[in-house]
This record gives structure tokens, C-alpha cells and sequence, in this order.
């Protein structure tokens, strides 16, 4: 027979806030093509993701000129966020 585990757990109050510290990660934005090819499967053409907003926005057009067909996309933005802990650590 084992002899009991004693464990401290310490009450946290944890806060999801965006992440704006000067070493957060970038905010960045792609855009993904939405359009089904003829075996109904998506195309999900996807453009690299760009801290500049517009950037992206270039091979949406690019790729439009390759596939007249495909006009619809999605705007991917990915913005950090961080678990932040209240209250003395
Ligand atoms: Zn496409």
C-alpha cells in the first residue's frame, strides 16, 4: 500500500488577453482559395502568411489569373494571445 500523495495546488486567476508584448509573434494574414475542383474536393490554394495586411491579397489575383473559376477565398488571420496569471505568482 502506497502512502498518500500530498499536493498543493495554488488558486489562479488566469486571463486570455491578445498578446501585444514586444516579443509577441506577428500578427500575419493569408488568404485561402475556397473553390471545389470538379472531384468536389477544395482547392485550399493558400498564400504565404504576410504581416501586411494587402500583401496577400496580390496572390488572391495571381491566382485567379491561373483559375478564372476560383473567386471565392477566405482571410486567414492569425493573432497571438496569451494566458495571463493574476494576482502574485
Ligand atoms: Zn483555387
Amino acid at each position: 500500500m502506497s502512502a498518500p500523495t500530498l499536493r498543493t495546488f495554488r488558486l489562479a486567476n488566469w486571463t486570455l488577453r491578445p498578446d501585444r508584448d514586444e516579443d509577441a509573434p506577428p500578427t500575419t494574414y493569408a488568404f485561402r482559395c475556397l473553390a471545389l475542383g470538379g472531384d468536389g474536393a477544395a482547392c485550399a490554394a493558400q498564400s504565404p502568411p504576410s504581416e501586411e495586411p494587402t500583401e496577400p491579397q496580390k496572390t488572391v489575383f495571381d491566382h485567379l489569373r491561373e483559375h478564372p473559376e476560383h473567386t471565392s477565398f477566405a482571410e486567414i488571420i492569425e493573432r497571438p494571445w496569451v494566458m495571463w496569471l493574476e494576482g502574485p505568482a
